[in-house]
């Protein structure tokens, strides 16, 4: 089903006009269909149905309140990165026995903060960070209840940038290692082991490398019980990938039987960690042309959405379908472009290359698959006020975050008492 559709020429989102949230909000903004995030939600609940496992929405991917709420209503947990996200997470709904808290450089405090917050597990990942979270338990007289991160040495067939699962990425305890720190973890007072975590890097379009990483993982989980250890979790991570181009990632119900296949008879109950996959088809990114400029060998259209809005494709290299919100004629013709910002960085592209129908300024684009990895990344970069977020549900919308004014941007910042105040 698609969310993001032509109406009466028009492209709109569920039951609104994009360009009548334009009109209400200014541009650019994002725009996050709510349909379209229940829909990929109840895909996992569906396939996940009679199996011993659960859901733990990987917030990192777009940490909106609204977005975070909608899957916290639905029953989903989270997995977070920082003591931010578990802040919002918290402030969401999601109760805390059901966050999942991941991350390579947890700091005393943060861990400190988790464990009051009463979070329910925490995926360890170093021989230094089962100390130090050791000492922490102690001194507020808990237990707490983790998994160790394993890496793999799984390469998950993806941008350079988003792959984990690698020995030579900084993610986990390489698999050849972990005995011992499992070994190291259950001598510690003040943890529980509880199970084994994997995550193996993101925009996956095969099922192949997650087949190989649990099988290694099956096997440690062997090695582990044999020396001894309870191991009754085991957390496969996210990172399944969606279309944004002509990929074809496998579908949520596919993912999910693979891995109950993979993982059967192992009697461990499974957590899902997605992020991309929940919310990327589900976001748009929707920006008014400033001005086209044509050059000798191609034309620039030069946008009000920028690298700071969206920093993927320069980041990623990640190509993003661009429409023009007006339905073209199906006959229009079409012109080579670059969808370009207004920032003074050559990487200040949304699209390149791209034969779109000639546009021309106040007209509004669409940058398509955009839910995930877009508005968080988003900063304030050239002072342009972070980008706003909007949700549609039905035939309503709502600003899920206001563009900050520049006075409330300017009003943040402090003068040193030393330097003479202006004016
Ligand atoms: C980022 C991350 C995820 C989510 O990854 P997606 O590719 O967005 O699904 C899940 N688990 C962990 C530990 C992560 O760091």
């Amino acid at each position: 089903m698609n969310f993001f559709a032509y109406r009466n020429g028009e492209m709109h989102a569920e039951g609104v006009a994009l360009k009548t949230i334009a009109q209400q909000v200014g541009t650019p903004f994002y725009c996050y269909s709510a349909a379209a995030l229940r829909a990929a939600w109840q895909e996992f609940a569906d396939a996940m149905k009679g199996m011993n496992a659960s859901l733990c929405y990987a917030v990192k991917a777009n940490s909106n309140l609204a977005v975070i709420k909608l899957f916290g209503d639905l029953g989903v947990g989270a997995d977070i990165v920082s003591v931010g996200e578990m802040r919002r997470a918290l402030a969401a709904g999601i109760p805390a026995g059901r966050i999942v808290y991941s991350g390579v450089g947890k700091k005393a405090s943060e861990l400190m903060a988790a464990l009051e917050a009463g979070v329910g597990q925490i995926n360890v990942e170093s021989s230094a960070e089962l100390e130090t979270l050791n000492a922490v338990a102690g001194q507020l007289g808990r237990k707490a209840d983790i998994t160790i991160r394993v890496n793999p040495d799984i390469d998950a067939g993806t941008h350079e940038k988003i792959t984990t699962g690698l020995k030579e990425n900084k993610f986990g305890i390489d698999i050849d290692l972990a005995r011992g720190a499992f070994a190291k973890a259950g001598a510690l007072p003040n943890l529980r082991v509880v199970g084994v975590a994997m995550h193996i890097g993101s925009q996956l379009t095969s099922l192949q490398p997650y087949r190989d990483a649990i099988v290694r993982v099956r096997s440690l989980i062997e090695d582990l019980r044999s020396d001894g250890h309870r191991i009754d979790r085991l957390d496969i991570g996210g990172g399944l990938g969606i279309v944004y181009a002509d990929e074809t990632p496998p579908s949520i119900t596919e993912f999910v039987q693979v891995v109950g296949k993979e993982t059967a008879g192992l009697g461990c109950e499974l957590t899902f960690e997605p992020g991309r996959r929940l919310v990327g088809e589900a976001g748009v990114l929707v920006s008014e042309v400033i001005l086209v400029k044509p050059g000798v060998f191609k034309t620039f259209v030069i946008v009000d959405a920028a690298m700071n809005d969206l920093i993927r494709p320069t980041l990623y290299d990640a190509w993003h379908d661009v429409l023009p919100v007006r339905e073209p004629r199906p006959d229009a013709a079409t012109i080579r472009c670059d969808i370009v910002g207004p920032i003074c960085e050559s990487g200040d592209y949304l699209a390149q290359n791209r034969d779109l129908p000639s546009l021309s300024a106040g007209e509004l684009i669409m940058v398509r698959s955009a839910g995930a990895y877009g508005a968080v990344m988003a900063s304030s970069y050239n002072s342009r006020p972070l980008v706003p977020e909007v949700m549609v549900d039905g035939t309503r919308f709502a600003i899920t975050r206001p563009r900050p004014s520049i006075e409330e941007m300017i009003a943040a910042e402090r003068i040193p008492p030393w330097m003479a105040q202006a004016g």
